[in-house]
This record gives C-alpha cells, sequence and structure tokens, in this order.
C-alpha cells in the first residue's frame, strides 16, 4: 500500500459505507459517498441503526462498488511513469467510461512542476481565504459537494508538487496516492487529474464527481441539489423517495437539468441521505435551517472553530486503522469529551420517516411507554467517561416522567461535570481535559444578573423608579419560594457590572453620593462612559431590535449588543470548570462534524433492541446499561 505521508498535510478522509436500516421503505440498504471526514461526516443518528444484524463497524463487501475492486492497483506500477496513458494502468471499465472528454491528451499529460504549485497555493486560498487581518482562515462558503472535489484536487497536487512527497513530480502515481489516501481507486484518481489539470489551465472547477459513478450521483449538480432542496422543503413532512422520483421525472425539472433517464428510488433515497436527511423516528420537531443565520455562524467562525484548531495541534488522532498518531504541536496533551444526551424506549416502536439530520429536537411527550434519559461523557481515547475500573461514572441516568419537560436541569449538568472533572484528575491528570457540550438551554444558562442589553432602558428612570432583572425569590436553602396563590414570588436584583475596555469595572447604577444612587444608569449613559459621544439622538432601538445589515451602531441597543463585555458572557458551566482547569465548548447550532457520540447511542441502541421488550422499567434501565458497557472503544473511534 502507499509509502509515508510525509510532508502531507492530509484531511482526513473515509469512505462510510454504512448501512442504513431494516425498516426503510423498501427494505433494500442505501450507502452514502465519500466525504471528508472534517467537514460533512455522515454520521448517523442513534435511530438509524434499525438493523441488529448489520455490522456497524465493518464496510460491507458487497457495498464496494466496482471501482474499488480497482483499488488493488500496486503503486509501484506507476514508478516512473509520468503519465498514465500506458494500457495497463486502464481498466476495461474505464475504457468504456462514456466520458469522452478524458481522451484529451492534455488531461492525462503530466503538468509543469512550477505551474501546479501555482494552482495548488490557489487552490488553498479558495479553501482558507486568509482572513483581512492576516490571522486564521475564514470559512469559506463553498457547496460540500464542490468542497470535496477541492479537497481531493488538493490532495492530488500536494502529493505532486512537494518533494518530500514519494511520488513528487509523478503525475499518474500522485494521482493514484492521493485516491489511495482517500480510500478510492483508479476511476477515482483518473477523475482527480482531469479535474486537477483543468483547474490548472482555467482555474475552473469540472463538475464532476470523483467519488463516485457519475450517473448515480446527479448532486454534484449544485443547481439540481438546491431545486431539490427547495422541492423537499415545500414537501415539508411528508418526504419519500416516490416523490423525489416523480419530481426528478416531471418534463419542467428534466429539460432545466438536462436530465434523460428516470432515477430508481434506491437513488432517490441515496440523494435523501447525501442531502443531510434521515430515515428515522421524529424528533418531535420540524426542520428548521439554521445554518445560515448571522450568530450561528458568527459563532462557528469566531470562537468554535479557532479553539478547535488549537485543540487538533495537541490531540492525539485515531486512525482508521485505530492506531495513534500524535498531534503536530509539542505540549500537554488534550483529551475532549463530547456530552450527550439520550432516550431509551421501553417500547422501541416509534414513527419513522425521513428527517433532516439536524432537525431541532423537542422534548418527548409523556405516555410513550416506559423511557430512560442518559447523559454520558465520551471520548475516543477512553470511551465512555468512567474510572478504569468501571466504578465511578459521569453517566447520568433520568426518568424523564420525574422532571416536568424532560430534560436535565442546569443544577444536574453542574453535578455531572463535577463527577466528570474528579474522575479526570484522578485517573489522567497528565492530559488537559476539554468538555464539549451541545447548546441546549440548559448548558448555556448564565447567573442571573449577567450582562444583557435585551432589555434595557435607554435612560435613568423617573425618580421613584428603578430597573433591574425579575428573578425567583430564593430562600436560605436556595428553594423558590411560593405566594398563596402557588406562583412563585418575583423579586428584583440588580445586574452585574459591565467592563471597561481595559478591564476595570463600569457599575451599570449610580454610585453612592450620586443625587440618584443606586439607580439604573441607561443605555445612554453606559454608552457615553464608554466614549461614545452624546447619545441622545439615537435610537433606542431599531424596530423590533430587527436591526438592517451590518447593524452595528444603529440603536443604542444594538451598539451594547456588540460590546465584548456584553458578548462573552460566560456560562455558569464554564465557569464552574473553569475554576477547576476544565475549557467547555460549546458545539454551534446545527453542527453535525463532531457528534460521533451518536454513533455510541446507535451501537447501544441496536444493542438494546435485542432484548425481548418490556414494560418494566427495572429492565428497561438494566437493559439500557448494559447495552451502554457493551459498546466497544473501537467503534467510538470512528
Ligand atoms: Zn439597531
Amino acid at each position: 500500500m502507499p509509502g509515508p505521508l510525509s510532508g502531507f498535510s492530509m484531511t482526513k478522509y473515509k469512505v462510510i459505507y454504512e448501512p442504513i436500516h431494516a425498516e426503510e421503505e423498501n427494505g433494500t440498504h442505501l450507502y452514502t459517498d465519500v466525504y471528508p471526514c472534517n467537514s460533512h461526516r455522515q454520521t448517523e443518528t442513534a435511530e438509524d441503526f434499525d438493523d441488529g444484524k448489520s455490522d456497524f463497524t465493518a464496510p460491507d463487501a458487497d457495498d464496494m462498488d466496482r471501482n474499488d475492486e480497482d483499488m488493488m492497483v500496486d503503486v509501484e506500477e506507476f514508478e516512473g511513469v509520468d503519465t498514465d496513458a500506458t494500457d495497463a494502468s486502464r481498466t476495461s471499465h474505464e475504457k468504456s467510461d462514456v466520458d469522452a472528454s478524458l481522451r484529451d491528451g492534455k488531461i492525462r499529460e503530466a503538468p509543469i512542476i512550477v505551474e501546479a504549485m501555482k494552482a495548488l497555493a490557489d487552490l488553498q486560498k479558495k479553501l482558507n481565504p486568509p482572513r483581512k487581518t492576516g490571522n486564521g482562515h475564514l470559512d469559506p462558503k463553498i457547496n460540500p459537494f464542490v468542497r470535496s472535489r477541492m479537497e481531493g484536487m488538493r490532495c492530488l497536487l500536494n502529493f505532486f508538487t512537494n518533494p518530500r512527497s514519494t511520488t513528487h513530480a509523478h503525475w499518474g502515481a500522485s494521482s493514484l496516492q492521493a485516491s489511495v489516501a482517500l480510500g478510492r481507486g483508479v476511476y477515482c484518481a483518473r477523475q482527480l487529474r482531469k479535474l486537477a489539470r483543468q483547474f490548472i489551465d482555467d482555474r475552473k472547477i469540472l463538475p464532476v464527481n470523483p467519488y463516485g459513478e457519475w450517473n448515480q450521483t446527479m448532486l454534484v449538480d449544485e443547481d439540481l441539489a438546491s431545486d431539490i432542496n427547495l422541492y423537499l422543503q415545500e414537501l415539508g413532512k411528508d418526504i419519500t423517495a416516490a416523490k423525489i422520483v416523480k419530481f426528478l421525472a416531471r418534463p419542467d425539472v428534466k429539460l432545466k437539468h438536462g436530465i434523460t433517464k428516470k432515477i430508481s428510488e434506491r437513488t432517490a433515497r441515496r440523494y435523501l441521505h447525501l442531502l443531510g436527511y434521515r430515515w428515522m423516528t421524529a424528533k418531535k420537531g420540524q426542520y428548521a435551517d439554521g445554518h445560515e443565520r448571522a450568530d450561528v455562524v458568527w459563532y462557528r467562525d469566531n470562537r468554535f472553530l479557532p479553539k478547535m484548531k488549537d485543540l487538533l495541534a495537541r490531540e492525539k488522532i485515531w486512525t482508521n486503522d485505530n492506531e495513534q498518531v500524535e498531534g503536530p504541536i509539542p505540549g500537554r496533551r488534550v483529551v475532549k469529551w463530547l456530552h450527550d444526551e439520550a432516550v431509551f424506549y421501553a417500547h422501541d416502536r416509534n414513527k419513522r420517516g425521513w428527517y433532516h439530520k439536524d432537525a431541532a429536537a423537542k422534548p418527548y411527550k409523556k405516555g410513550e411507554g416506559a423511557s430512560l434519559m442518559v447523559a454520558e461523557l465520551v471520548s475516543a481515547d477512553f470511551g465512555w467517561l468512567q474510572s478504569p475500573d468501571g466504578k465511578e461514572s459521569a453517566r447520568v441516568v433520568m426518568k424523564p416522567g420525574k422532571n416536568k419537560d424532560g430534560y436535565f436541569t442546569s443544577d444536574e449538568i453542574i453535578t455531572q461535570a463535577q463527577k466528570a472533572m474528579d474522575i479526570c484528575k484522578k485517573y489522567w491528570p497528565e492530559y488537559e481535559h476539554v468538555f464539549i457540550y451541545d447548546n441546549a438551554p440548559t448548558h448555556l444558562k448564565r447567573p442571573e444578573d449577567s450582562l444583557s442589553a435585551r432589555r434595557m432602558p435607554k435612560f435613568t428612570p423617573k425618580i421613584g423608579h428603578n430597573w433591574g432583572i425579575e428573578v425567583t425569590k430564593r430562600d436560605a436553602e436556595g428553594k423558590p419560594v411560593y405566594l398563596p396563590n402557588g406562583s412563585p414570588e418575583k423579586i428584583k436584583i440588580q445586574m452585574g457590572d459591565a467592563q471597561f475596555e481595559d478591564g476595570t469595572p463600569q457599575p451599570l447604577y449610580f454610585p453612592e453620593g450620586h443625587p440618584r444612587t443606586g439607580v439604573f444608569k441607561g443605555m445612554a449613559t453606559i454608552l457615553e462612559e464608554r466614549g461614545f459621544g452624546d447619545m441622545s439622538k439615537v435610537l433606542a432601538e431599531c424596530k423590533g431590535f430587527k436591526c438592517a445589515p451590518p447593524a452595528i451602531d444603529c440603536c443604542c441597543r444594538r451598539i451594547l449588543y456588540n460590546q465584548p463585555d456584553f458578548t462573552h458572557v460566560e456560562t455558569i458551566l464554564e465557569t464552574y470548570c473553569k475554576n477547576q482547569g476544565f475549557q467547555v465548548i460549546f458545539l454551534p447550532k446545527f453542527h453535525c462534524e463532531l457528534n460521533f457520540i451518536e454513533q455510541c447511542w446507535g451501537y447501544a441502541k441496536r444493542l438494546y433492541r435485542l432484548n425481548p421488550e418490556s414494560s418494566q422499567e427495572a429492565v428497561l434501565e438494566r437493559n439500557t446499561i448494559a447495552a451502554l458497557n457493551a459498546v466497544p472503544l473501537e467503534s467510538m473511534r470512528r
């Protein structure tokens, strides 16, 4: 197999052949295409692994399409061959390929290295445009289909131009090396050469999918993918593969996209999968597209991704062969723990359908049989967060019926974090532990007196009035105090101090000695103290706080909102863990790249379903825990 990948910074790629489940529309399986693991890894939600028989860890031999049989070609064969025009390197399958443009000698000819290097530099820039400040990279908004092709091209050009690469200056061998690195075969190598050659010539990226068979992946056509997406949104809940088949057979659609033949339902399901839909149990909520919401994008690009990049450099990476590779930066190793919650049902029979994988989850209603909610932390290095002997664990098990909304409370999340930190400190003190949580409101809870510009009045309240935050009154033990009518008693508290740019505190209430001692200053005064000048003419807030972009200094509320101390209010969980030397990171909304914990749930649920059905809560709990404990560590490293 391939030689050492020296000097080559490889994006992790993986071919993922995933059996979906037995309850699919007509019982056949479908398989995903290749995706770069980093950005578009196709992880399954727990409910997807419904087929107790299918092997979760190993790809089925049957799933390999014919292109992959070609993978067995030895790289040695290509040594010293600068082009792959020799017949020996082409299989009969390739010769019959319909794509006649491949006969164009230029595509096969090796490019000049200097030109390839220039193209590589341009490609890198497209993939990671530098920020204007010169620090870090902007996230280029590239369609996933195009991005996957570009990553493949980058891989090839790197092998070809990097003097430390074993296939340096060998075009055919470099393409094969790239293809093997991507887990694909000769067909892919050829498509990569074609894509790269075209890019070197005119910086165009052809709509060619190197990773799959051309006829099965019309979705590489972004226009078509976007039309299908629109149609699916129109359909809402009632998505079926048959409807996609009909949609693509419509004369207007066929004409617009140059479709000549009817696709099969199997292919339609594959498309659904590629577009992010999963055949699974309803999450009790409708799919809402939040990917492009400005706050989500801002958080992802400015907070989440930079933090993850820092961590990655000090992590141990698990390869597809279950081997460990050290991250490039020396120093204290990082262990990432992913937190997640899952529900196990006694009667594991729910209504199934196609749902987008990022559809928002809502609490489950009661009356669906006994259920058990489990919150776990898991890492690729150690598995579920527990002591090596399994006696101490950060696992929390809850019966949702006991809690009115079926979710863990903020206090329970803190208690669990404490358990987790205790175990980490005791057994793995040499590592830097990082906890990663999703953005559920209980995880993001902030102290009651936290800074927030949301409800602040613009001016100092009139004589005899004040402004504060309304909170539930609590007794000495922290329990809510109730009024005779049964509702919790409310009291007003002062908001905590803000911070000037230099870090000194800025009280929001007038100080001792001021004629209005203890009264809220108002947004105008707060901003004026920060050097914003006369705010009397500036609006308190734009109508409905729907400021028109770029929304920087349109109104008092927006200006304050954008101030660093108002933007970075730590959550209770963050502060709590930070005080003990543990970092907490929150996943951006709608982000799926890190949720390998879902695979662990999926595995556990498949094991769980092997048990006979029972309504007894004790049996449910016993079976659930046995299933969780039986998830092999190797499956968590994928
Ligand atoms: Zn505004």
